[in-house]
C-alpha cells in the first residue's frame, strides 16, 4: 500500500489511474478504524479497481470545545488493517498541507445543516463539506462511500455532489453495530465500562420508536416522549435532540408518514453519540 501525504502527489497519482482507465473507490475517514469503517472499505474494494482511503482529522469541522485535541488515533494499527484489506493508497495529509494559513474558501451546505446535529455543532457541516470537496478534487473518485451512521453528513455530501456537479457517485452504506446494538464509533473509546452499558439504550430507544411508527402511531411527539423516557430512565439525561424527520429535508415532521428518519444525539460522559434509523 502506498502512503501519500502531499495533496498534489495524490492528485497526480489519481490522474494517472484515470488515464489508464481505472475506476477509483474512495473512503474518507478520520482514522482509528473499526469494523464500521472496514465494512465500507471492503465494499469499496470489491466495487472498484483502485481503492483510496483517507485518514485526516479535519480541524475545521470541530467546534472550539469539542474533541479535536484528544481525537483517538492509531495510525500503525490503521495501516495494518488497510493493508490486509488490499487498499492501494492511504492518503494521510497533515493539516498544514490541507489548509494554508490564509485559507478562505468554504462550502456552505445551507438549509440541510440547520437541522439535527447542525443546530448543536455550528460550522460543523460547513467544515465537512469543505474538506470532502477538497478530498474529491484531490482523489478524483468514481465512487465515494459514506456510512448511514452519520446520516446528515451523507445527505449533505449527496446534495453537494448534485448541486455543485461533482462527477462522483455517492454510496451510502448501512450502520455497523456492536452485538448489543450500539453503533460502532471511534468515540466509543471515551466511554467507561458503565457508560458503555448505558449506551446500548440508544439503539433500543430507536427500535422502540420504529416499532411505534410501524404499529400505526401518527403523532411524532408521542414517539419522541416515549424515547426520551427510555433514555432518561437509563441515566441518559444530556439529550441534544430526538428528531422524527423527513429523510430528504431533515425537517421535523408534524405527522408521521414514510419514509421517515428517527435520529438522536446524546452525551454520555465525555462522548457525544449519534445514531439513527431510516424507516422506508
Ligand atoms: P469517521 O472516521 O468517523 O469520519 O467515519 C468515516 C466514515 O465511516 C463516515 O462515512 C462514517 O459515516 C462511516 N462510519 C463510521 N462509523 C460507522 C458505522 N458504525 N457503520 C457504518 N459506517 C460508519
Amino acid at each position: 500500500m502506498e502512503i501519500i501525504k502531499h495533496p498534489k502527489e495524490m492528485q497526480d497519482l489519481s490522474k494517472s489511474f484515470i488515464k489508464s482507465g481505472k475506476d477509483i473507490g474512495f473512503v474518507p475517514t478520520m482514522g482509528f478504524l473499526h469494523e464500521g469503517h472496514l465494512s465500507i472499505i471492503r465494499r469499496a474494494r470489491r466495487e472498484n479497481s483502485v481503492l483510496i482511503v483517507s485518514i485526516f482529522v479535519n480541524p475545521i469541522q470541530f467546534g472550539e470545545h469539542e474533541d479535536l485535541d484528544r481525537y483517538p488515533s492509531d495510525i500503525e494499527g490503521d495501516i495494518e488493517k488497510l493493508s490486509s484489506i488490499g487498499c492501494d493508497v492511504l492518503f494521510h495529509p497533515t493539516s498544514s498541507l490541507m489548509y494554508d494559513k490564509r485559507h478562505s474558501f468554504y462550502v456552505d451546505p445551507g438549509q440541510l445543516s440547520e437541522h439535527l446535529c447542525g443546530r448543536y455543532r455550528p460550522g460543523h457541516f460547513r467544515g465537512v463539506a469543505t474538506v470532502v470537496a477538497k478530498l474529491f478534487n484531490i482523489t478524483k473518485p468514481t465512487r465515494a462511500y459514506f456510512g448511514q451512521k452519520d446520516y446528515q453528513q451523507a445527505i449533505i455530501i449527496r446534495k453537494m455532489v448534485e448541486e455543485l456537479n461533482f462527477d462522483v457517485n455517492v454510496v451510502i452504506c448501512p450502520t455497523v453495530r456492536e452485538p448489543d446494538g450500539l453503533a460502532m464509533s471511534s468515540r466509543n473509546v471515551y466511554l467507561s465500562e458503565e457508560e458503555r452499558k448505558r449506551a446500548s439504550t440508544l439503539y433500543r430507544a430507536l427500535k422502540s420508536g420504529e416499532e411505534m411508527v410501524l404499529s400505526g402511531q401518527s403523532d411524532p411527539n408521542k414517539v419522541k416522549e416515549y424515547m426520551e423516557d427510555m433514555l432518561l430512565s437509563n441515566g441518559i439525561s444530556k439529550i441534544d435532540y430526538i428528531s422524527i424527520a423527513d429523510p430528504e429535508t431533515l425537517e421535523d415532521v408534524v405527522e408521521i408518514k414514510r419514509p421517515l428518519l428517527i435520529a438522536l444525539a446524546v452525551h454520555i460522559g465525555r462522548a457525544r453519540l449519534i445514531d439513527n434509523i431510516l424507516i422506508e
